[in-house]
């Protein structure tokens, strides 16, 4: 391939040969580096043998000299392709050149600078028959942002309202498998995100980790329902350190993306009497938070930072709790905190929950994590709630109140103008800013495992509050680059068949100048080739997504996707409809291909995955609109007829669900009954319907990420 993803900064096609070559024969004469690094970092070239020094190289050999250099301005031809001469100290590091032709000329600061120019290597090199050939081409590269990093989940509000889907269900080698692709991409963090009961054992409180929790999943070959005690990956099998090692040797850093007092291990289940508590019952979610005036639950806060710390992270990311419509009513914290907030920007809950979140990070969290690892850095995500345009002595007053180390991890994202991004940067100064909101990811991995990434896949756009996007992201990419902050961070809640958020985030961390409307079709081409990249462009942009809950059927609210489906939609529903037969065919083909070629197989699930969300989506559509008939008839046995057909597309939907995923069935350990899958509350309705003498007054709520959202 010629095209490498993120796109280089100075890209030159020498000519239009290519060399054709059987082995890579390195000469390290000018560098100081282990073989081992090389080696390890062109593993994946199945076939293609690296050897170092002429003697017994498979023929034709092509040598790659490599060469340190120490001085930035001789190494990088700076006039030539017009590079700026004051480059931070950080790009210097992971600068490279590299000259491909006969021989192939790698030059270097710092050994990160090595790792990017064999990632670039790599992609360079491309399959023809059983030899490989390189085009002649003259790269001189270097990032824009020295964090680019990415979110991905090790543990999604496991115990809350889930076990686990995707990256959380993952062994070491998945997470090995990812590392190595992140590492190929010139990404260089990545946050673990790990909410709810712990991913990992924790001996002085073992009953608040992911272990043998009884859940119940599909017995395929039974056809039956079967109970198991599920512990989580890291827990069954230790391999976390290992994996920092591993990512330590690629140039990636691990860092744990943690509540600040939210979802911290199922201690709150476990002892419900520390909770915090609630003005009135009207508050479904009260099992997030720990009351921060209880000792007992500082003492476990902190004993639990210390332990997270052991782990061996790099840094450790706090969020606060998503609630923001009551804060802990009990006497002390009503004294503590709600006196104090009323002197200030208005006596809101969401205030009184800033104050004590800082004092609890001032004097537990950051003195525990300190104590174990003086170098851990420590990252928050906070005064995310609206309004999010805040007067500049409020950011200034939390500035002043946390340690002066302390990183950002989050800053205003799509919903508001630019300016309120750039106060930020003044206020807390673009070196302390590694992330914006770039939720895109967030937003598709609530959908209960349909597709989102586009706007173009809403049914009906302008009828959703919809802010969050691939493009979104984007923007929020450039902008943080335009103000010189130190990271950027893209979300992968969820990975599998939506890989193009990684690509999002590794391209503009490293190179905000590739315009946006080019950048979907340049990295597919990039990783896939320009055939199957127009395809899977095209099932991205035109698969539509119909969410179960827009379903009229559908009492409880989404507010993800508020619109609920009515005959005016229904030409719309029926166009989706053959337009998906139509992408199913498309992916069904990329899926082919894609698992017949050696080099593109790793890829092959995240389109049997695209290819088992449109068959379900399908059926969504045949749902709903039998939903609208159902609506639209007056007579009773007619509407029966309708309600029943409803019912067997429910069943349908999730026949499909249960015989592809692993954690399929409600959650209820918080006395909440949670599922990310509508089928269950569906299912309820369409039972309170059909028999109402017999009513399930009990709903199932449509993911635990929701239920803060419930007032808006
Ligand atoms: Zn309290």
């Amino acid at each position: 391939m010629s095209k490498v993803l993120p796109c280089p900064r100075t890209f030159e096609r020498l000519d239009e040969g290519v060399t054709a070559l059987a082995a890579l024969v390195f000469d390290l004469a000018g560098a100081d580096l282990p073989e081992e690094l090389i080696e390890r970092k062109l593993a994946g070239l199945q076939g293609l043998p690296v050897v170092f020094g002429p003697e017994g190289a498979p023929q034709p050999a092509v040598s790659v000299i490599v060469r340190q250099e120490t001085a930035f301005v001789e190494a990088f031809d700076v006039e030539r392709f017009d590079l700026e001469e004051d480059l931070a100290a950080f790009q210097q590091d992971e600068a490279y050149s590299i000259v491909t032709g006969e021989n192939v000329t790698i030059r270097y600061m710092a050994k990160q600078g090595l790792l990017n120019a064999l990632s670039t290597l790599k992609q360079l090199l491309s399959r023809r028959g059983d030899a490989f050939v390189l085009p002649h081409v003259r790269i001189a590269d270097y990032p824009n942002t020295a964090v680019r990093s990415v979110s991905t989940t090790f543990a999604w509000y496991a115990g809350f309202s889930r076990a686990g889907f995707d990256s959380q269900l993952w062994g070491l080698s998945e997470w090995q498998a990812f590392i190595d692709t992140c590492s190929d991409f010139k990404v260089n963090q990545v946050n673990m995100c790990m909410y709810g009961y712990w991913p990992f054992r924790f001996d002085e409180f073992p009953e608040t980790t992911l272990s043998n929790y009884p859940m119940k999943v599909w017995n395929k070959e039974n056809r039956a329902w079967i109970e198991i005690a599920y512990s989580h990956p890291n827990i069954a099998h230790e391999f976390l350190s290992e994996l920092i090692r591993y990512a330590h040797a690629r140039g990636i850093r691990i860092f744990a993306y943690v509540g600040l007092n939210s979802y911290n291990g199922g201690y709150a289940n476990v002892h419900v009497d520390r909770r915090a508590v609630p003005p009135s019952d009207k508050y479904l979610n009260d099992f997030d938070s720990l009351c921060p005036s209880d000792e007992r639950n500082i003492a476990y806060l902190g004993q639990a930072m210390r332990r997270l710390t052991e782990l061996g992270l790099d840094g450790i990311i706090f969020e606060e709790s998503e609630e923001n419509y009551w804060h802990c009513n009990c006497e002390r914290c009503r004294q503590r905190y709600g006196s104090v907030a009323a002197e200030t920007f208005g006596p809101s809950p969401a205030d009184a929950k800033h104050r004590a979140n800082r004092e609890l990070m001032r004097t537990t969290l950051y003195p525990a994590i300190r104590s174990v690892n003086p170098d851990c850095e420590i990252g928050i995500r906070m005064l995310r709630e609206e309004p999010v345009e805040k007067p500049v002595p409020y950011l200034e007053a939390a500035r002043d109140d946390l340690p002066p180390d302390i990183t950002l991890y989050w800053a205003p994202g799509p919903y508001c103008p630019e300016s309120e991004f750039e106060k930020w940067v003044r206020v807390f100064g673009p070196e302390r800013i590694c992330a914006r909101d770039t939720e895109g990811s967030g937003f598709s991995a609530s959908m209960g495992r349909l597709f989102y990434m586009f706007p173009s896949n809403l049914l009906r756009p302008d009828k959703e509050h919809l802010h969050w996007s691939i493009e979104a992201d984007i923007d929020q990419y450039v902008g943080a680059v335009r103000h010189g902050c130190r990271g950027i961070n893209g979300y992968l809640f969820e990975y599998t068949g939506f890989f193009l958020y990684l690509f999002s985030a590794a391209q503009y961390g490293w190179n905000a100048a590739l315009p946006k409307a080019e950048f979907p079709s340049y990295a597919l081409s990039a990783v896939f080739g320009d055939v199957l990249a127009e395809a899977i462009l095209t099932v991205y942009r035109r698969a539509k997504i119909v969410h179960e809950s827009q379903s009229p059927i559908c009492e409880l609210f989404f507010p993800f996707l508020r619109h609920k489906v009515g005959s005016e939609d229904v030409p719309l529903l029926l166009e989706a409809r053959e337009e998906n037969g139509k992408l199913l065919q498309l992916v069904g083909a990329v899926r082919t291909l894609v698992e017949a070629d050696r080099d593109l197989r790793r890829w092959a699930l995240h389109f049997e995955k695209l290819q088992h969300m449109l068959v379900r989506q399908g059926v969504i559509y045949d749902l709903c609109l039998a939903t609208i008939r159902y609506v639209e008839a007056a007579d009773p046995v007619e509407r029966r007829r309708h309600l029943l057909e409803v019912e067997a597309l429910n069943e349908q939907d999730f026949a499909l669900v249960r015989d592809f995923y692993l954690d399929v069935n409600p959650h209820a350990q918080t006395g909440i009954k949670v599922c990310g899958l509508p089928y269950h509350e569906l299912k309820r309705t369409i039972g309170n319907l059909l028999d109402p003498e017999h009513c399930d007054d009990t709903p199932i709520y449509l993911g635990t990420e929701i239920l803060g959202f419930l007032w808006i």
